[in-house]
């Protein structure tokens, strides 16, 4: 095939025809069902538990788990496609299924033995269990090697101590633990391994459930206490001491799908700011026509379109198997995040008192979007690993 061909008619968004249809099959869900949701759950911080079960219907929980395990076998492209559609109506509850599909059944899956799937997976695939991953803790966040949680083994089990912070789905209502998450805490000669816990093992808690979130308000966040927790060895994740790689491996997938929300905040807030543009009148005239209006749509427009763009790049070359993605995974979300952050302002700018206002979807989009420049690695976070990477690889920039 001629290469003019072949470039023109590859769709960097939608690749293949199941990444299509995953896009169109997402937005009439999105429509029917998350859209009408979304004001209710944000307003009261609740999350919607009967909608998240509807994700596990749609296969959308195994998304990247294979068909052989029982997920959808898809790739990273197809993770981008579901955070992005998500976030267009309620990235609030898109966070909280991130925390399930990426934090926990992404990491878990890539992570444990034959044994451990059979135990676990159905019931996070099907979305029966509602799952979350624990990494930070209250004294320690960025400084992610500093974490204080311990396991020691002890005969055929590992006693974990400490707490976890800020956990999406660590509390699905103010009394209810989420069901099972990924611990990572340090084993002998400090190293970081990781360990599948359940609400049921003695010496788990749910600590305090964190209320008046910003934004993000339809995910529950929640401190974890691991008090003398009891749990079988048969719950470590590969060997002892090497979960350092894990944790940088999910992160990629992580920092990817954050991005990809941000991609959705974005979209919405340049429809809504258009449409109101378009119908406000001011000194005669619809306010579109005015240069300062034109001003926020069109740089608007271009930042989303380079974000998504750059997104959708890693997106097609990220292996979710095997680390090495980290300048670009970081990349993404250091420039989607802000540009999210930004394009939300100018639509609340563009709509004036209206905008500010809890009715007008940009209000709360706005809130949102600032989570994205601080969970899954602050910008500054990002900065420090791209320029640490890019010092140590000065070959990246031919690549
Ligand atoms: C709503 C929400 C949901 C979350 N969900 C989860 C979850 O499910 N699981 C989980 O484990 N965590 C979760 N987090 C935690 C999140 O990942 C952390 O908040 C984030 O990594 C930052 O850590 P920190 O808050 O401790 O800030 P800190 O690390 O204390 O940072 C404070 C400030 O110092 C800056 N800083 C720190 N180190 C450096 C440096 N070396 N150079 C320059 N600046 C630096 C930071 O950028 C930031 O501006 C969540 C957080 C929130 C708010």
């Amino acid at each position: 095939m001629p290469v003019a061909e072949t470039t023109t008619s590859f769709d960097l968004f939608n690749p293949t025809d199941e990444h299509r249809m995953l896009r169109e099959t997402l937005r009439d869900f999105v429509e029917a069902e998350v859209e009408p949701q979304a004001a209710e759950h944000d307003r009261n911080e609740t999350f919607n538990l009967g909608l998240f079960r509807k994700l596990g219907e749609l296969g959308l929980h195994g998304i990247t788990v294979s068909e052989e395990d029982g997920g959808s076998g898809m790739d990273a492209v197809a993770a981008v496609i579901a955070h992005e559609e998500l976030s267009v109506a309620d990235p609030g509850f898109t966070l909280a299924y991130l925390a399930h599909a990426m934090l926990f059944v992404n990491n878990f899956y890539h992570n444990s033995n034959e044994e451990q799937r059979a135990r676990y997976l159905d019931k996070v695939v099907s979305g029966e269990w509602i799952a979350g991953m624990c990494m930070t803790e209250p004294a320690v966040g960025t400084d992610v090697i500093g974490m204080a949680s311990t396991a020691v083994r002890d005969g055929d089990d590992y006693v974990i101590n400490g707490r976890k912070m800020f956990i999406t789905n660590g509390a699905i209502d103010d009394e209810t633990p989420g069901d099972l998450f990924l611990v990572y805490a340090k084993t002998a000669d400090r190293k970081i391994s990781s360990f599948v816990v359940e609400k049921s093992h003695p010496g788990f808690s749910l600590g305090q459930k964190l209320h008046d979130k910003t934004g993000m308000r339809a995910s529950m966040t929640a401190e974890l206490a691991f008090d003398d927790c009891r749990i079988p060895a048969t719950n470590r994740l590969g060997e002892e001491g090497e979960s350092i790689i894990h944790m940088m491996r999910n992160l990629e997938i992580e920092r990817l799908t954050l991005a990809a929300m941000s991609l959705g905040i974005a979209m919405r807030s340049l429809r809504v700011m258009v449409d109101y543009g378009k119908e406000r009148k001011a000194f005669g005239r619809p306010i579109i026509e005015f240069g300062q209006i034109e001003r926020h749509i069109g740089e608007s427009f271009a930042k989303w379109r380079a974000a998504r763009t750059y997104v959708y790049d890693v997106a097609r070359r990220l292996d979710l198997a095997k680390p090495g993605n980290r300048v670009d995974s970081d990349g993404v979300k250091l420039f989607a995040s802000t540009m999210g952050k930004e394009v939300a302002d100018a639509a609340m700018q563009v709509l004036g008192g209206y905008g500010y206002m809890g009715e007008y979807v940009v209000e709360r989009l706005w809130r949102d979007a600032k989570l994205l420049e601080i969970g899954g690695g602050t910008i500054e976070a990002h900065q420090k690993n791209i320029t640490r990477d890019l010092s140590r690889d000065p070959g990246r920039y031919l690549r």
